[in-house]
């Protein structure tokens, strides 16, 4: 499966990774599945709810190490996603002066259901790479393959071979 996005997607969740420095900022992804793969058509950000939730493993974690999406965010995402006939594929996140690999919390938390985990990278405020993880059958993540689109379009039909 290859996740395709569009540039300006890439575009905002680095901007939004560097708005939320020293914090980590996060969002979800919504598309449809076409022909295998994932095709996002847009994206929902949200607040990083961390620091107002009650921390689950209460050991002093703030936002700028964790995300945590709200399910009434969740829950509206979803409801947009399906008053379109998509729905909602993954999530994406910054890992503030991190590299843009999951952590061990993330690996526990942000893949249920196949869902891609986009992660930015911020270093210093300045964000740098984006990568898309989906955990495998041993519910390891691995890279999943990225492709950026210039805009929405039907997978490219392999031309005839002449
Ligand atoms: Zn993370």
């Amino acid at each position: 499966m290859v996740l395709h996005l569009l540039a300006e997607h890439i575009r905002t969740i680095r901007q939004h990774g560097e708005q939320a420095f020293p914090y980590e900022g996060c969002g979800i992804l919504i598309g449809e599945i076409q022909a295998g793969d994932k095709l996002i058509h847009e994206l929902w950000s949200v607040t990083n709810t961390w620091d107002q939730a009650e921390n689950p493993l209460a050991d002093g974690e703030s936002s700028n190490r964790r995300f945590l999406i709200d399910p009434a965010d969740f829950k509206r995402a979803n409801d947009h996603a399906v008053r379109k006939g998509l729905g909602i594929l993954g999530t994406y996140h910054s890992h503030p002066n991190h590299p843009a690999v999951p952590s061990e919390f993330d690996r526990q938390h942000a893949f249920p259901w196949g869902f891609s985990c986009v992660i930015v990278s911020v270093q210093n405020g300045k964000a740098e790479e984006v990568v898309s993880w989906i955990l495998d059958e041993q519910d390891q993540p691995q890279r999943e393959p990225m492709q950026v689109l210039e805009q929405v379009q039907l997978p490219s039909i392999p031309a005839f071979a002449g």
